[in-house]
């Protein structure tokens, strides 16, 4: 730490335990695992490890909460949440703080997800007391059909570290909506602001058991054994489609119900008719959120031939001018990426499409001295063929490819295993819709560069993924449908 007494303090009041049935614990063998700066690569602070025997305390502690929790008023939990809302609200400068600590970005981006976090909670306050049913005639007539939702019980939720809050409040808002309990594995690289969720959960009254948090450096062996238990009825995992499919056929033993928020390749397009002021801001957003650490990045940025040059050119002296940082410091706007192994993976694609021809436009090169940084980067040129093109970057890297017809970026963008997100730029209104709709991807956003909005179904296609955080569906994915058939 930089020896900022703020930073220091922050550190030392979240929570460095396991929540387990409300309580704080220290791993069952006492192990504990190093959390990082990434802007300076020294350790923050140690949290307890979980081990495969606090997974089976936290198992019996969410099955145990779960019939009671079950019954409770839909407006109890809605309060919970919203009490939650408010102390997110009220911390928001210490949490920011915290996650920028361990995770990186900036602090105005830290400021920006937990507000973002805070409105799952508020959302899905929203939708617990609206959760419905419904009451028919049978087609025959005579019988009548009563249709209720109920809980799916016990969740399991995985989260990344990109999003150290919000992917969790995405998660916990509708389990805990719905009136499911749950245990919560957090990324090892970002445990802190999931300890520090834990604890305004807990001051928010949320009932012991019902949200149980394992940090771990041993994320297989705690979640297969609760995956196959037969206790938990639910996974929503965050992560690489790698991992995600692994997941899923863990899942399928006990036939769990799944929502899977996995990798994404956005394309992102701009057509000669669109507003070029406009579409660079809509790549700056797209691509720096986070650093280019987001799923939603936009990863293959296809420009029509005739403003490639003049795109290329505009953006390369936005991304220039972009200060970068120590997130914790007054203007910095784009930090450090997580760890080493994912700054050389980005300068490996650099390099990768400069040698099949891709130019520089700005950055391109790692510097020297501590911290894991990248510069703003813009290559042209970069051919299809690159591997860019196949992985996601996760970096701030914005690499540039030219086309000629709606036809052939419609080929090129859907020419992916993945499926998240893709975005398009073009006053031409039919166009827009008609691209959009020919996209291969659960999300399009058309003359925006950012679509993550708690109120809206946020989800992809083909390996991205499957089912839907957020909007209406968010809540659907935690509650199974019954119907009882009734004789008159
Ligand atoms: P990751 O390596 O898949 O890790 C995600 C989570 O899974 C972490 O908590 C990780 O724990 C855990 N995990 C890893 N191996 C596991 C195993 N065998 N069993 C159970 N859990 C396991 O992904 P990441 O690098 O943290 O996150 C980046 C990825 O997430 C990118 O692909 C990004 O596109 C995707 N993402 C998707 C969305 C979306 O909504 N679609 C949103 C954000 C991020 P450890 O930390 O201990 O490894």
């Amino acid at each position: 730490m930089s020896g900022n007494p703020n930073e220091a303090r922050v550190v030392a009041e979240v929570p460095k335990g396991l929540l387990v049935a409300g309580q704080w614990a220290d791993a069952s063998d006492g192990g504990t695992f190093d959390v990082f700066d990434p802007s300076t690569g020294e350790a923050l602070c140690a949290v307890a490890d979980a081990t495969p025997e606090d997974g089976r305390r936290a198992l019996e502690a969410a099955a145990a909460a779960q019939k009671e929790f079950a019954a409770t008023a839909p407006r109890a939990r809605a309060d919970m949440l919203m009490s939650a809302f408010d102390l997110l609200h009220e911390r928001i400068e210490d949490l920011a703080l915290l996650m920028t600590l361990e995770m990186g970005k900036p602090l105005a981006e830290s400021k920006g997800e937990i507000a973002y976090a805070a409105e799952f909670f508020r959302h899905f306050a929203e939708e617990a007391v609206r959760i419905d049913g419904g009451y028919q005639t049978a087609p025959a007539g005579g019988s009548r059909f009563l249709i209720t939702k109920q809980p799916v019980g016990p969740a399991l939720l995985i989260t990344p570290w990109n999003f150290p809050m919000a992917m969790g409040t995405r998660k916990l808002g509708p389990a805990i909506a719905a009136g499911c309990t749950s245990i919560t594995k957090p990324a090892q690289q970002t445990p802190l602001s999931m300890l520090a969720l834990g604890e305004v959960l807990r001051e928010a009254g949320v009932p012991d058991g019902v949200v149980n948090i394992l940090p771990t450096t041993r994320p297989g062996e705690i979640t297969e054994p609760l995956l196959t238990s037969g206790v938990i009825r639910k996974l929503s995992f965050t992560g690489s489609t790698g991992v995600g499919r692994t997941l899923l056929a863990q899942s399928a033993e006990q036939v769990l119900r799944t929502s899977m928020e996995l990798g994404g390749n956005a394309g992102f397009v701009v057509f000669e008719d669109a507003d070029i002021d406009e579409a660079v801001a809509g790549a700056m957003a797209a691509k720096m959120r986070n650093t280019g650490e987001a799923c939603t990045a936009a990863n293959r940025i296809f420009v029509q031939r005739s403003v490639i040059d003049e795109f290329g050119e505009r953006l390369a002296k936005a991304m220039s001018e972009l200060p970068v940082g120590r997130g914790v410091e007054d203007g910095v706007r784009v930090g450090p990426l997580i760890d080493e192994k994912a700054r050389e993976k980005v300068q490996s694609l650099v390099d990768d499409a400069v040698a099949g021809g891709a130019r520089v436009l700005t950055g391109g090169t790692a510097p020297d001295g501590p911290g894991y940084f990248y510069p703003p980067t813009v290559l042209t040129g970069v051919p299809v063929t690159a591997r860019m093109a196949s992985e996601e970057i996760f970096g701030p890297v914005a690499p540039l490819t030219s086309f000629d017809t709606e036809d052939e970026v419609v080929a090129a963008v859907n020419d992916t295993e993945f499926g998240l997100v893709n975005y398009v730029f073009t006053n031409d209104l039919r166009r827009g819709l008609r691209v959009a709709e020919a996209l291969e991807s659960g999300m399009v956003g058309l003359n925006q560069g950012v679509v993550s909005n708690p109120a809206a179904p946020f989800g992809g296609v083909k390996a991205s993924g499957l089912g839907r955080e957020g909007g209406r569906a968010g809540i659907e994915e935690y509650l199974e449908t019954k119907y009882v058939g009734i004789a008159m």
